[in-house]
């Protein structure tokens, strides 16, 4: 995910365009949490040179396969992410290793490198807690069956749980 941006580098107003398409595992750290990927990673989109800098405009698409926070089956999420980001020509300064949003991103050489850029876009883009879909009912807290497939008749009663272990201690006084 290397472009060579010669031709553009000293022309004010010109731009190029991108379209990598690599696999996902190949930009995971072995430090963040492994993700399961669907689909090839895509990242396409343009860089244009507008004096100061150079601005990376653009699309990030891809497919994983998350587990449900809620019911724990696997399911798909298709990400589509649109950037925006600057890169300056120069070292980025050590010892910040957490990339701040407002800051630009570095380039040395005729060479903008996109790993870093797609891999921070990824973590971003995952969500914190993930649903396989908004009305999932997950798993019964009594007889463990996924609620999206089967009944079951743990609470027929149409008592809240909370409710009923609430009742039962109040019961005992
Ligand atoms: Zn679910
Ligand atoms: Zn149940």
């Amino acid at each position: 995910m290397k472009l060579n941006i010669a031709m553009i580098k000293d022309v004010r107003g010109g731009s190029l365009p991108f379209d990598f398409t690599v696999e996902g595992e190949a930009l995971q750290t072995e430090d963040a949490e492994q993700m399961n990927f669907a689909a090839p990673l895509v990242l396409h989109g343009k860089v244009t040179n507008n004096g100061q800098s150079l601005s990376v405009e653009g699309v990030l698409k891809t497919v994983l396969q998350l587990k449900c926070g809620c019911c724990l089956e696997p399911f798909l999420l298709a990400l589509e992410e649109e950037f925006c980001e600057k890169f300056v020509e120069g070292e980025a300064e050590t010892g910040d290793m957490a990339h701040n949003e407002n800051e630009p991103s570095y380039f040395q050489g005729d060479i903008i490198s996109f790993e870093e850029l797609a891999h921070d876009l990824l973590v971003l883009a995952l969500p914190m807690r993930p649903i396989c879909r908004e009305d999932c009912r997950g798993l019964c807290v009594k007889c463990g069956k996924n609620l999206n497939h089967q009944v079951c008749s743990c609470y027929d009663d149409d008592l809240d749980p909370r409710l009923s272990a609430l009742k039962q201690l109040l019961d005992k006084e």
